[in-house]
């Protein structure tokens, strides 16, 4: 069938075969289908939708775009963890050794931040001399050597996703939940893995911020993997208010340091060693969830998590003395420290100006190409919850750079809402996905980004 024909296919809302879709894929490596083709039928998905079956057929010939990371000589179930990113999410620089002490061997392709988020290569990168760009037969020593190792994705890793991540950025197709679904999954599943802990954050400083299309596209991820013979299962997290009181990048690893050893801000601490403990279940190396969870507590009381961190961070090249002197970790010039105008309780701290705001102290980035300050960010000293009197300190920001400090300062006042009532913070999990059985279910329509 000609590309033309399978686009107007899906453009009248029928289902493709999975080898039409593979065709089309393939045709992207031989130039056989063009962009301009490519953008049509990408249209058309968003407005049709795709059903299980599709997404998973696309996944598939996503990944066979690329490598497929061969880990089967290392013993034992291989298990990574995906979060959909949000402000001050450093879950992984705490959870993967965590798992690595507890016996799972965690193979990690991350990547860089954009826009309000955060990104888990950008922080690894403020440890001095941390590599993150090495290639896949390092990746699979590094792994054997240490039972973990994380990476930034290689040019072998699924390249029709970088293709069609270019081309749905232009041409307004990213908020397509299969697309979104296939993305994620086709460079997570060439890593060599048998299972995935997806970490599906939802609310005001999350990629989807409606709870229904975070359990759509949990689901759609759970039910490809499952599809493809992982093992899966999916948390829906809360991203109404940064995780941690940490954002940026030196001081988000300098938080991840203190985690490990044992005294990290509870919100925090919590959820990585939950998502770990999922690892962990998964992996085999517990009978129970609740046996894996405290698995996973005592690699914090005997040291070995932060011992495993050690081993990485010697491993990637990085200097391992900022593990025991975070002051080693890059340091901004100055800090400003913002105090509060009223008194009260704060009801809400919205994660996205945070996020905004440390972008625009130089944590982040704008584009895809900007540079950024592994020093600079923000310490938050109050969240959701806590009490506040006039002239309390707030947050303080960690600045190199003038230019846009006001600007920064305005939002992160912006971002913090108090009122006269005593308030908990509500629970950080919302939902546990697993083992939803694959159907017919349509994963159409748009989600609301
Ligand atoms: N992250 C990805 O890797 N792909 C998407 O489509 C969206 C977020």
């Amino acid at each position: 069938m000609r590309a033309v024909d399978i686009i107007r296919k899906k453009r009248d809302g029928e289902t493709l075969s999975p080898g039409e879709i593979a065709a089309m894929v393939a045709g992207i490596a031989t130039a056989e289908v063009p962009d301009y083709q490519w953008a049509a039928l990408l249209m058309a998905i968003l407005w049709r939708g795709m059903s299980a079956a599709e997404t998973a057929a696309l996944t598939d010939a996503m990944i066979r775009s690329g490598r497929i990371i061969d880990l089967s000589h290392i013993p034992g179930r291989k298990v990574d963890k995906h979060s959909t990113g949000g402000v001050g999410d450093k879950t992984s620089l705490i959870l993967a050794p965590i798992a690595a002490a507890a016996g799972v061997p965690v193979p990690m392709v991350s990547g860089r931040g954009l826009g309000h988020t955060g990104g888990t290569l950008d922080k690894l990168e403020s440890i001095k001399g941390f590599r993150v760009d090495l290639d896949l037969e390092q990746y699979q020593d590094v792994l054997a050597r240490c039972g973990l190792v994380m990476i930034g994705q290689t040019a072998e890793i699924a390249p029709a996703d970088k293709f069609l991540y270019a081309l749905r950025d232009t041409t307004a197709t990213v908020e397509s939940i299969p697309l979104i679904a296939a993305s994620i999954m086709s460079k997570k599943l060439a890593e060599g893995i048998d299972g995935l802990v997806l970490d599906v954050k939802t609310g005001g400083g999350a990629f989807m911020q409606r709870l229904d299309d975070s359990r759509a596209l949990a689901t759609a991820m759970c039910e490809i993997g499952e599809g493809l013979g992982k093992d899966m299962v999916a948390l829906i997290t809360r991203m109404d208010e940064p995780l941690g009181a940490a954002v940026g990048n030196s001081v988000e690893v300098a938080e991840c340091l203190d985690c490990l050893k044992g005294r990290g801000p509870a919100d925090l601490m919590d959820l990585s060693l939950e998502l770990a403990a999922e690892m962990v279940f998964m992996a085999g190396r517990a009978q129970t969830l609740e046996a894996a969870r405290s698995v996973c507590r005592q690699t914090i009381l005997d040291g070995s998590a932060l011992a495993r961190f050690r081993k990485l961070v010697q491993a990637q090249g990085g200097d391992p003395r900022a593990i025991d002197d975070p002051s080693l970790l890059p340091q901004a010039r100055r800090t400003v420290v913002l105090r509060s105008t009223s008194s009260g309780f704060v009801q809400a701290l919205e994660a996205r100006p945070v996020g905004h705001a440390t972008m625009l102290l130089g944590a982040g980035r704008a584009r895809m190409d900007s540079t950024i300050d592994p020093a600079v960010g923000v310490i938050l000293h109050k969240k959701v919850g806590s009490s506040v009197t006039v002239d309390e300190p707030l947050c303080t920001l960690f600045v190199n750079e003038e230019a846009r400090l006001k600007e920064a300062e305005d939002l992160i006042r912006s971002a913090f809402r108090l009122g006269a009532e005593s308030i908990a913070a509500p629970a950080l999990i919302v939902e546990r996905i697993a083992r939803e059985p694959a159907g017919s279910r349509s994963t159409s329509g748009r989600p609301t980004v």
